[in-house]
């Protein structure tokens, strides 16, 4: 599928199952063929968002088409790309249970088996620093670490990675699912965190054999 056209549908979709409001948000992918990353402009509505709108970058940051002015979130996706060879989406949302923990500056632990397949670390907090500044990106970066899927922006959002858009928006589903349920636990009692030998051998478990064709 054409690259711009897969930015317009992750738009609507991550819209659509509320991970974020208005306009709020944004997405990349990089295109494994040329290695170029493409990325939603800034303050668009989704739903009016059009092919022509969607902007392109080499991996140092030089601009290759779009009239746009990107989203302001351009530095902290190319730094987890530079960072992160083998991603190649990478969705930031505003969920709401997410924001609880984001905004109380916990982080979460993977409390239930899909969590710890598929989300590879405790989910942490990016340290605070502005929307869209060279800080956030490289907080985010920091608390990504190497093997996490996704991680908190404190009092901002969420950024949820992977290997392709599909496993990128498994990351920003898993997580708001994890983050409600761990909200629940917490109202009655203190969820159990998974080991981390167990979310070890879940995580291989679950990205070397689960499935078809493995
Ligand atoms: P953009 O509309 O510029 O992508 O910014 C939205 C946002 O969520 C900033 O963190
Ligand atoms: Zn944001």
């Amino acid at each position: 599928m054409d690259c711009r056209q897969l930015l317009i549908d992750a738009g609507l979709r991550m819209i659509n199952a509320s991970l974020t409001v208005e306009t709020w948000g944004n997405i990349s992918f990089r295109d494994i063929s040329t290695g170029n990353i493409y990325i939603t402009p800034s303050g668009m509505d989704y739903v009016a968002c059009r092919c022509d709108d969607i902007l392109v970058y080499k991996l140092d940051g030089a601009k290759l088409e779009g009239e746009r002015k990107p989203s302001i979130e351009l530095d902290l996706h190319l730094s987890i790309m530079r960072s992160r060879p083998e991603i190649n989406a990478v969705i930031h949302t505003h969920p709401v249970y997410s924001m609880v923990f984001a905004c109380l500056k916990q982080n979460i632990p993977l409390i239930m088996d899909e969590a710890a397949q598929s989300l590879g670390e405790e989910i942490r907090v990016a340290e605070y620093a502005l929307p869209g500044s060279p800080e956030l990106a490289a907080n985010c970066v920091a608390a990504l670490g190497e093997n996490g899927y996704a991680c908190l922006l404190q009092s901002h959002g969420a950024v949820c990675i992977g290997e392709s858009m599909k496993a990128a928006f498994r990351t920003a589903k898993v997580l708001e699912l994890t983050a409600q349920i761990y909200h629940m636990c917490r109202q009655i009692g203190e969820p159990v965190p998974i080991s981390k030998e167990n979310i070890a051998v879940m995580r291989d478990y679950f990205r070397n054999k689960y499935g078809q064709g493995k």
